[in-house]
């Protein structure tokens, strides 16, 4: 079968590799439909991380069960589901408490095409077919009126967008937000789009990427163009998506007393300034982790299935299975790759 493979910076091509197979009972085999490029895979493809062998691409799908282990129950073979990014058990401590992206029986970033991140390849979404393990728990299924390429990207930067926001409004309901997008594409997109379906009263958006700033501007977010000097306004929820010293100090001092900051920023460059005498003094809460994809589909699914939230509002490009090799690598704010 054919993969999108990564074999050096800046270099994908189709590669033929063999077809996986179910491993365990518990298994699935799925085909990828639509693949959406994440907001950390050009970093990943330029070589940010070291790239020592050739690995698959693509990690935010939808897909349609090909095969299934015997065990599997709740699901169908031909039926499209979301498929989960992180590799976990569902039945371990850490799945038992929602803490899917640190599953105790994988290594640390045990994800689909994302092998220089773990050191293990778990195939990538960019292939005719994917093996996914613990299919039971890494499976959401998709309804029938629901479009594959609208939903490509709901596994990781969607999700991800949405609980950057969503426990923080549940906690200070209708609050106004900020949003701090210094690096990032679509996750902070997708923080907006969540924070207006979820009442915020008002959904600010600062940026240095004029590009970023019109799509959000489109949702719904008012747009304040910055080079992060002095912010003009504090907010009670500030999140904080992004790559750079800068874009973190102005979220932070953005950050209104007693308020949150949320970041969910990957940082991969190590050390950051962090100013805590000023979190300490105004009591900000500062939290970072990675979103957890098996324990959050259940509560973001719902959303879209109403409509009140529509991932569609961030695509800004979409192209043909084909084309991968060459659009993967090209800029774009969401790009979404459909078998045809
Ligand atoms: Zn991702
Ligand atoms: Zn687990």
């Amino acid at each position: 079968m054919r993969q999108l493979t990564c074999s050096g910076p800046g270099r994908l091509e189709w590669r033929d590799v063999p077809e996986p197979r179910l491993a365990s009972d518990d298994d699935a085999v799925v085909r990828p439909l639509a693949v959406a490029r994440c907001d950390i895979d050009l970093p990943l493809t330029s070589g940010i991380f070291p790239i020592r062998e050739p690995f698959a691409l693509g990690h935010e799908c939808v897909a349609e069960i090909t095969a299934l282990g015997d065990r599997v129950q709740g699901l169908e073979i031909g039926q499209r589901v979301v498929v989960a990014f992180q590799v976990s058990c569902g039945a371990c401590r850490s799945c038992a408490v929602g803490h899917s992206a640190n599953c105790d029986r994988y290594p640390v970033l045990s994800d689909f095409g994302m092998q220089p991140l773990s050191g293990v390849e778990y195939g990538g979404m960019l292939s005719d077919l994917a093996r996914v393990p613990h299919a039971a728990a890494m499976l959401a299924p998709v309804s029938a009126k629901l479009d594959s390429v609208a939903l490509a990207s709901v596994s990781d930067n969607v999700l991800d967008g949405y609980r950057a926001v969503a426990p923080h409004l549940e906690d200070l309901p209708g609050s106004e937000v900020l949003i701090v997008t210094h690096g990032l594409k679509s996750v902070p997109l997708y923080a907006a789009l969540a924070a207006l379906a979820l009442g915020a009263e008002r959904v600010d958006f600062a940026s240095n990427d004029d590009d970023v700033l019109e799509v959000a501007e489109r949702l719904g977010a008012r747009a304040i163009r910055t080079e992060f000097g002095k912010p003009e306004r504090r907010y009670p929820i500030v999140v904080d998506a992004g790559l750079t010293a800068e874009g973190l100090t102005y979220a932070i001092r953005s950050t209104a007393p007693e308020g949150i900051c949320q970041s969910v920023s990957f940082y991969p460059g190590g050390e950051m300034p962090m100013p805590l005498g000023r979190l300490y003094t105004l009591g900000i809460r500062f939290s970072i982790g990675r979103a957890h994809s098996v324990a959050l589909l259940p509560e973001v699914m719902p959303l879209i299935e109403q409509g009140r939230l529509r991932p569609q509002d961030v695509t800004t490009r979409v192209v043909d299975w084909e084309d991968a090799p060459a659009a993967f690598v090209e800029p774009a704010i969401k790009l979404i790759i459909q078998r045809g």
